[in-house]
């Protein structure tokens, strides 16, 4: 069953889900060439807890923090540690926040300092896909028509779409039904009906798509130690145009200050 949410409950999730970009938002304030993950962890942790929400990621299948941080070649679910950023370095991060029975969850993928033009591209194209995907999340559509959007958008760059992770429902749960592929073929899938909500997140490598996962039970990292990048957003289906529940104004914001 996938949930079906009313406009009432969308403005609930909506507030969770716009959390979840003001937090990233101060993060970015905080990533620069030295500071270590850990520290980012933390700020976000307080910035959650003093907006009357509660990280929604920690202790969720026994994850250990607040973000899932991801360096250059980790797709997804990086654990914060000791390690310190690099000029060069690029960073996703993944943040979800829990307030008034509702998850928000979305994630952003930042330059450190100075990066490689083919890895500035391959952030910019991985984003300009989420919101291809987002387009295609309209009722009457099928959930496949999202993946097949944000596919063949990447693939003509010759880069790789991660198989083994997929978006998924977003709401009273961290994930519901049903899941999103960021591929697929056109046409298939559940269709899509108003008031679903969904989050979207392509997961794009420069080079190939096959992932391993570490030994520390979480990180996700490409099987050729190529970068990954990745972007989520939230949204509800609606008629004609689908409805972003999350933003990366603030966190663009603060990324065009710096
Ligand atoms: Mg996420
Ligand atoms: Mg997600």
């Amino acid at each position: 069953m996938i949930p079906i949410k009313t406009d009432e409950e969308i403005e609930i999730q909506r507030q969770s889900s716009l959390l979840v970009g003001k937090t990233l938002a101060e993060v970015a304030r905080h990533i620069r060439p030295g500071v270590k993950t850990i520290e980012l962890d933390k700020v976000a942790e307080e910035f959650i807890r003093d907006h009357g929400a509660v990280p929604g990621f920690k202790g969720y299948g026994g994850f250990p923090a607040t973000l899932c941080i991801s360096l250059n070649d980790a797709v997804v679910h990086g654990i914060p540690g000791d390690v310190e950023l690099k000029d060069g370095d690029i960073v996703s991060i993944d943040c979800g926040t829990y307030m008034n029975g509702f998850y928000g969850d979305s994630a952003y993928t930042f330059p450190v300092g100075e990066v490689d033009e083919e890895v500035l591209l391959l952030l910019e194209r991985t984003k300009q896909s989420l919101y291809l995907g987002i387009e295609q999340a309209v009722a009457g559509k099928r959930v496949k028509d999202i993946g097949y959007a944000i596919q063949t958008y990447v693939e003509g760059f010759g880069y790789g779409v991660v198989r083994d992770l997929v978006g998924h429902g977003v709401g009273r749960n961290l994930h519901e039904e049903p899941e999103v592929p960021n591929f697929g073929r056109r046409g298939t899938g559940p269709k899509l009906k108003p008031g679903m909500c969904l989050a979207i997140e392509p997961m794009i490598t420069l080079g190939t798509k096959d992932v391993y996962q570490e030994r520390d039970g979480w990180t996700i990292r490409t099987r050729d130690g190529k970068p990954a990048a990745h972007f989520e957003h939230d949204i509800a289906v609606r008629e004609g145009k689908a409805d972003i529940l999350s933003s990366f104004d603030e966190i663009e914001k603060v990324l065009n200050n710096k």
